[in-house]
């Protein structure tokens, strides 16, 4: 296999590797399972994924981009070889181009690391590009055109929001709200409600299969299984949309205050186009339902979900790779 360019997503839920011609061939959790003793990474992505909650004392399961920011150089490299790796072929000998996705928020030092790590990795030019840039781009915008456009991605560690116009971010935001703080509202619910300890992967499970933003017109339930706070026990209870959205409501709360805040303090030109255009939404966190209408409702400003919004970061980096120079605005650097 010949490959010459490689787009990859390095999110704090999951990560996506993109390969011209061959489309994304790697989807996993951003997830490394690290042995306590020797500090030895023993698992990456999804097989570390499934560890969570179930190890023992002597492995710990962390995720090294949480909040956004490189947590640990050290298991991101890891990670970021490991995906490349899995890419196949020895990057050494076809030397890619190598565009890789970084949160708004990144430090130089960060964005050397990454640069670093995929020349290190053996590309030949690695360029790092911001992820509302990219996620507009996927989303289908024209993001070099001189008008305002208002990204917000909602993703597993951070909520990113980004007015962006002639392809560059004119103003931005990135807090730590998004899917993980979500499924701890659930999980914190349930203890409270329930006397029920239930483990990260079943309150996203609840999120996904009976969650939304606001009440849904026909209310669903779902059975769980947990441990009883008081007698240890393992225990199955009921439960239903109604509770889980009104759970997940202070969180959706907070997106709006983020969102109201980079409105504030854009220029009145771009807001007047984003008054026109509408706010696009992507990120997994998208998907959660009824979230466009909440958001739409709270901001007084349209809100459309872009296509498949776990993907948009990805396919930006596809267009970018395809069109170096058209792009060439928007990338962070090159090396
Ligand atoms: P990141 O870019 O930070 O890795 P993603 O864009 O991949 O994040 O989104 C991951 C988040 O989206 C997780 O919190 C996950 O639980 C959430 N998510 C995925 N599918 C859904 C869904 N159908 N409804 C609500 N949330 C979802
Ligand atoms: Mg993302």
């Amino acid at each position: 296999m010949f490959i010459k360019k490689i787009g990859i997503d390095l999110g704090t839920c999951n990560s996506l590797v993109f390969i011209p011609e061959k489309g994304v061939i790697l989807n996993e959790p951003s997830v490394v399972a690290v042995s306590v003793s020797d500090n030895k990474i023993l698992a990456i992505g999804k097989e570390a994924k499934e560890m969570i909650g179930r190890t023992p004392e002597a492995i710990i399961v962390f995720k090294p981009l949480k909040d956004g920011v490189i947590a640990d150089y050290r298991i991101t490299e890891a990670m970021l070889r490991y995906f490349i790796k899995k890419s196949g072929g020895s990057l050494k000998i076809l030397k890619p181009e190598v565009v890789i996705a970084v949160p708004s928020g990144i430090t130089t030092t960060e964005k050397r690391a990454v640069i670093e790590t995929g020349m290190n990795a053996g590309a030949r030019a690695v360029y790092v590009v911001k992820e509302p840039i990219l996620g507009a781009i996927g989303a289908g915008i024209p993001i070099n055109s001189c008008s305002g456009h208002l990204v917000i991605d909602i993703g597993g560690g951070t909520t990113e929001v980004a007015v962006i116009s002639l392809g560059g971010i004119v103003g931005w935001a990135s807090e730590k709200i998004g899917g993980d703080k979500i499924d701890l509202e659930i999980s914190n619910f349930i203890k409270k409600k329930y006397n029920l300890i239930i483990g990260e992967q079943t309150a996203e499970e609840i999120k996904i299969k009976i969650g939304s933003a606001s009440p849904l017109e026909k209310n669903e339930s779902i059975e769980i299984k947990g441990r009883d706070l008081i007698n240890g026990l393992p225990k199955t209870i009921k439960i239903s949309n109604s509770e889980i959205s009104e759970t997940i409501s202070p969180v959706i709360i907070e997106i709006i205050k983020e969102i109201k805040a980079v409105l504030k303090n854009t220029p009145p030109e771009l807001s007047a186009d984003i008054i026109e255009r509408g706010m696009i939404l992507l990120g997994g966190g998208a998907l959660l339902r009824n979230i466009d209408e909440v958001l739409t409702q709270a901001i007084g400003i349209p809100c459309f979900v872009a296509e498949d919004p776990l993907f948009c970061v990805i396919r930006g980096t596809e267009a970018i790779l395809e069109n170096l120079d058209t792009y060439k605005k928007s990338l962070l650097s090159k090396k």
